[in-house]
């Protein structure tokens, strides 16, 4: 089969062996894969074939596979950690702090050969069933679509009915956080990605009477930051999403408002991919994303690669 290896910092297509499934593995006909800069950059590890996510059916399983049958339509997601540790009690399994012992060598698309392939070899803890979608939109549903999911659930109950809610940002996870907004929650929704001084003022200004109660930074830009710090009420939410470094971009902020809090995320939680299969089994997650297919895909270059903006599903 068909398999993508970066070689000297460009993607080339290679032959191999279709993967072998252990006691609990799932192989599993890769469909379309969601890709971020960070697959290529931050993540890249020589030898691995990149794609952490995926969508495709199950072509077969191991021995001690409980959760998924040949046939299966599958997803891949958080795995959920280890249950037991401070992250993983407050329901942060994300940032589980024996995840790197616990899946040291397994992780696809990381440290074991990803979804940018005909098929992909791959823990069931690494996969949730998502029968009811289509298979591209699967793709970007469980990257773009839970990493939304995410974000709107760390902003707690600042995503409530009547409240306002900014989503600042141009990126298919903007249009992805403000669609799932519309279909969760009876909140307005303000899509803001002019970030000067009057439009500044001009925000203020409209919502002065109940203020803004979650700004969500889809953008990662200190610009983008700076915005939503000013235009957050009081005890509000702001969430920092698609930050991709790993830390937080606003600067020490010179004037935020009493009582409101500012939470960088970093990807999700398998409860955000479990409450987004909910959602997406009652409302189809129609958002605009850019789709190539794997041969076209090999064609990029370093360059390219490190530009990829968050949403691009690669069709194999
Ligand atoms: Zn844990």
């Amino acid at each position: 089969m068909k398999s993508l290896k970066i070689i000297d910092g460009s993607p080339d297509l290679v032959e191999v062996q279709a993967g072998v499934t252990g006691a609990n593995d799932v192989l599993v006909d890769v469909a379309a894969v969601g890709v971020s800069r960070d697959d290529f950059t931050a993540l890249a590890n020589p030898g691995v074939t990149p794609g952490r996510r995926f969508a495709g059916t199950v072509a077969a399983v191991g021995h001690a596979v409980t959760g998924f049958a040949v046939g299966d339509v599958v997803v891949s997601a958080p795995p959920g950690a280890c249950g037991a540790c401070g992250a993983c009690l407050r329901g942060d399994d994300a940032y589980c702090a024996r995840a790197e012992v616990l899946y040291a060598g397994i992780r696809p698309g990381v440290d074991a050969d990803g979804g940018l392939a005909g098929q992909v070899n791959v823990s069931e803890k690494f996969l949730a069933l998502a029968p009811e979608l289509d298979l591209a939109v699967a793709a970007f549903a469980c990257d773009t679509g839970v990493h939304a999911m995410h974000a709107l659930r760390s902003a707690g109950d600042a995503i409530t009915a009547g409240n306002t809610v900014a989503v600042l940002g141009t990126s298919a996870l903007a249009a992805c956080t403000r669609v799932l907004l519309d279909v969760v929650a009876a909140v307005e929704v303000l899509a803001i990605s002019d970030y000067s001084a009057e439009n500044q003022a001009q925000v203020l200004a409209d919502f002065a009477h109940d203020g803004i109660a979650a700004v969500l930074v889809m953008d990662r830009t200190q610009q983008a930051c700076d915005f939503a710090t000013a235009i957050a009420a009081t005890g509000s939410a702001i969430v920092l999403a698609a930050n991709g470094t790993g830390e937080a971009l606003v600067q020490p902020m010179p004037v935020m408002r009493y009582e409101a809090s500012v939470r960088a995320i970093d990807y999700a939680n398998r409860a955000d991919l479990i409450e987004l299969l909910k959602v997406l089994k009652l409302s189809p997650l129609e958002v605009e994303h850019e789709r190539v297919c794997l041969d076209e895909f090999a064609s990029f270059d370093a360059d390219r690669l490190a530009a990829i903006e968050p949403g691009l599903v690669v069709v194999v």
